[in-house]
Order: structure tokens, then C-alpha cells, then sequence
């Protein structure tokens, strides 16, 4: 059975047998079985085999594979979201509430959004996956975050299997962390209530990053136009250009990649004092749970920024992007990166931690 109606054109879902799974890094990965649904509303999650599916913790849930590590290539049964519409829930003198459905591109999202004119997500251009992967780790860029904008996320409790809406202080947004996060395996996001504006916020348009301040003035240079008038989808378009110049393009086939590998540890205060004793140079931040250290700055001192083994590497361009350049598998890619991870544990004493899931058997096992 598929979930088509008499007379209706697509179905509420389908199965899939040997599914080729698309991931940024271009691992070869398949599943055995994929569940895809094009259809979010209550009367398909609670069909009996689509709510069986769905309530199986062995059911893995993706998007569009940009923040995940095919370590194992086979995984036994996937469930997808094509369901890719969004919609104007509310639209006042400065403000448009909106609603996106989880199964939709980000970046076409922050596209379109911006084209009207609306400020809010301009500045998570060219970030790649879905909208329902975003709020899993609170997508961020450029100083602003998707948990910033969100009002609301619809998603399917697995554990008690009905639907859930939480505003966004159950949410527990925190930085490339939530509630879905912490969760792991428990919520399918089905969609995504947002807030923009038809303003600009007061700073416009923020440069505070490294790289807008050059982009903004070869934009004003260009158009011959003052700042202040820079549009959100011409904002949009800076970042994208920024982001380009300085990460692998993940729209194209190869290097693959998933973006920044490993997330920067925070160490406490009198740690990172020794450390900058021994390594004057460190560059450090302080953050509220302690002292931030990049990690991108960590390998490059240990001597990885550029260094390749084989189709595998780090990035030429950003030490924290790990690269794949075709015709090998997770696990040498795993190899790889613990490689990367145990270079700079012996310079400094640092675990670096993936940001990426890693998908292996014993992951598929422990949420059995
Ligand atoms: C080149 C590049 C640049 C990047 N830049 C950034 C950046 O600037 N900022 C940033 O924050 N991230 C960045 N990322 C990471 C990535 O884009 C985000 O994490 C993105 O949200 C992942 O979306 P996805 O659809 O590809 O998810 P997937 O990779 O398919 O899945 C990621 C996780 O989300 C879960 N998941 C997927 N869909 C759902 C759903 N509907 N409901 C519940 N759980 C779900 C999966 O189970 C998995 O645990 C970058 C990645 C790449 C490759």
C-alpha cells in the first residue's frame, strides 16, 4: 500500500526499496527500506504501517544528508520528508508569521523569503539541508540562528506516537543545540511556525563577521547604492558569496563535505590560561560556560590544514572542514577523522568533538 486516495495525484507516502541516500560528503550509503511521506497531517502518521514505522527506533529519520556521516553504508529502514510547501500564516504592517514544511530546501527558504522583501533568515543563506533538520542543532550563521525566528515546531512524538506542537521555549534552543538534539531519535519534525519582519533590525546590514565589511563595500561599489539600502535577498547573496570563497560548495559533486567537522571546545578559564602560556599565540573567547578555543586554529597547528590521505583530507581552504574527494567509504573517512582528532589530542590535550552524526551499526543498535 502507498496511501493513495481514489482520484488523487500523489500519494500521502511510499516506500522506497534500495534507496540510494544523498549526503554531502558523498559517502556511498543505501537503505533498505525508506519510508516517504509527502503528506504531514494527523490522518497519515497514525495509518497503522506508517505509524509502526515510524514508532520503530531503529527507523532512522534524514533530510537532506548534510550534517551526517555515512560510516555504515547500509541502514535497514529510513523514513524522509517530501512534503515541501510554505505559507503566509499572518501578515501585518511589520511582521509576517510564517509556516514551512519540514521536507523544504532551508536555503530555498531563506530565498524566497528574502525576494519579498522580508527580513529575518538572510543571514542562513547557503546553509544546505532541510527545514526540519534546522532546529535539530539550531542552525546558525553570521550571528543569527534559526531559534532567533522560530514561534513554534510541529513534530511527531516516536516515543508516544502523536503529534506535538511546542512553542519555542520548549524548544530549549541552545547554541547548535535543542530539545531535538538532546532527544536523539525521538521527534520527526514536521513543521516550522516562523517569524520575519518587514523592517530592517536597527544594525542594518550587520558586517561584524570577517569578510562582510570587504563584500559590503564591493557591493555598495557595484550599485552605487548607500547601505542602508541593501536589500535581505541582496544580504543573501553576499553571504552566499562570502561563504563560497571560503567552504566546498555543496551543491557540487565533489569534494564532499559537511561543513565544520568538529565543534570548538570550550575549556575552563585556568586551562585555557595554561594554555596560552604554553601556546602564546592561541587565539581564545570567552563564552558563558567557559573559554572558547577554534578548532579550525587547533589543526591548523598541528601542521593538517591542507594535509590529504588518499581520497580523504582537510580542507585547503578552512582547517575545520574535512573533505571527501571521491571512491572511498565512511569508515576510512572515520579513520580519517579520528586521525585529525587524536593529532590534536597529543599537541594539546584536547578531545575535539564531531558535529556531524556519525551513522554506524552500534548507532543503529543503541536506538534499538
Ligand atoms: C558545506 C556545509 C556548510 C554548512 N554550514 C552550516 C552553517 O553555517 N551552520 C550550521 O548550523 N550548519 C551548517 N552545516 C550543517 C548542516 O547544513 C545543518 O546541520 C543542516 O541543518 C542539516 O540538514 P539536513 O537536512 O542535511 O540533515 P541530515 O544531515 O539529513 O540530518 C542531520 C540530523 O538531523 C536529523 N533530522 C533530519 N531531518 C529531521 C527531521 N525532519 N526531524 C527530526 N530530525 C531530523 C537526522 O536524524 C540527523 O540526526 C553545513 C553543512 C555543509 C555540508
Amino acid at each position: 500500500m502507498n496511501g493513495t486516495e481514489p482520484g488523487q495525484q500523489t500519494p500521502a507516502w511510499e516506500w522506497r526499496e534500495d534507496m540510494a541516500l544523498e549526503n554531502t560528503l558523498r559517502l556511498p550509503a543505501h537503505a533498505s527500506r525508506a519510508l516517504i511521506l509527502h503528506r504531514l497531517d494527523n490522518e497519515t502518521l497514525t495509518q497503522p504501517e506508517v505509524a509502526q514505522w515510524l514508532a520503530d527506533p531503529t527507523t532512522r529519520v534524514l533530510g537532506g544528508g548534510s550534517n551526517v556521516v555515512f560510516v555504515c553504508p547500509w541502514l535497514e529502514q529510513t523514513v524522509h520528508l517530501a512534503a515541501a510547501k510554505w505559507w503566509v500564516e499572518r501578515h501585518s504592517a511589520d511582521r509576517v508569521d510564517l509556516v514551512a514544511e519540514g521536507g523544504m530546501g532551508l536555503d530555498q527558504l531563506v530565498r524566497e523569503t528574502a525576494a519579498r522583501g522580508w527580513f529575518g533568515l538572510e543571514a542562513l543563506a547557503e546553509i544546505p539541508g532541510t527545514v526540519g533538520a534546522a532546529p535539530m542543532q539550531n542552525v546558525g550563521a553570521y550571528g543569527v540562528e534559526l531559534g532567533d525566528r522560530v514561534r513554534w515546531v510541529e513534530a511527531w512524538d516516536r516515543n508516544a506516537g502523536c503529534l506535538r506542537h511546542l512553542d519555542r521555549n520548549d524548544c530549549r534552543f541552545g547554541y547548535r543545540s535543542s530539545r531535538f538534539k538532546t532527544q536523539a531519535g525521538r521527534w520527526l519534525i514536521l513543521r516550522v511556525g516562523l517569524a520575519l519582519s518587514t523592517t530592517p533590525p536597527a544594525d542594518w546590514p550587520p558586517t561584524a563577521y570577517p569578510g562582510l565589511e570587504d563584500a559590503l563595500a564591493e557591493w555598495q561599489e557595484t550599485t552605487g547604492l548607500p547601505a542602508a539600502e541593501m536589500s535581505p535577498l541582496a544580504y543573501a547573496e553576499m553571504i552566499t558569496r562570502v561563504r563560497l570563497s571560503k567552504l566546498p560548495d555543496w551543491r557540487s559533486r565533489l569534494p564532499g563535505s559537511a561543513g565544520s567537522f568538529f565543534h570548538n571546545p570550550v575549556v575552563t578559564p585556568s586551562r585555557a590560561q595554561a594554555l596560552a602560556e604554553r601556546w602564546p599565540g592561541m587565539p581564545q573567547f570567552p563564552v558563558e560556560e567557559g573559554v572558547k578555543i577554534p578548532a579550525g586554529w587547533l589543526i591548523e597547528q598541528a601542521d593538517l590544514r591542507g594535509y590529504r590521505d588518499g581520497a580523504v583530507g582537510v580542507s585547503s581552504r578552512h582547517a575545520l572542514v574535512l573533505e571527501h574527494y571521491g571512491g572511498s567509504s565512511g569508515e576510512v573517512f572515520a579513520r580519517f577523522a579520528e586521525f585529525v582528532r587524536a593529532r590534536v589530542r597529543d599537541i594539546f590535550a584536547i578531545d575535539l568533538v564531531v558535529e556531524p552524526e556519525c551513522i554506524t551499526d552500534r548507532s543503529l543498535a543503541e536506538r534499538g
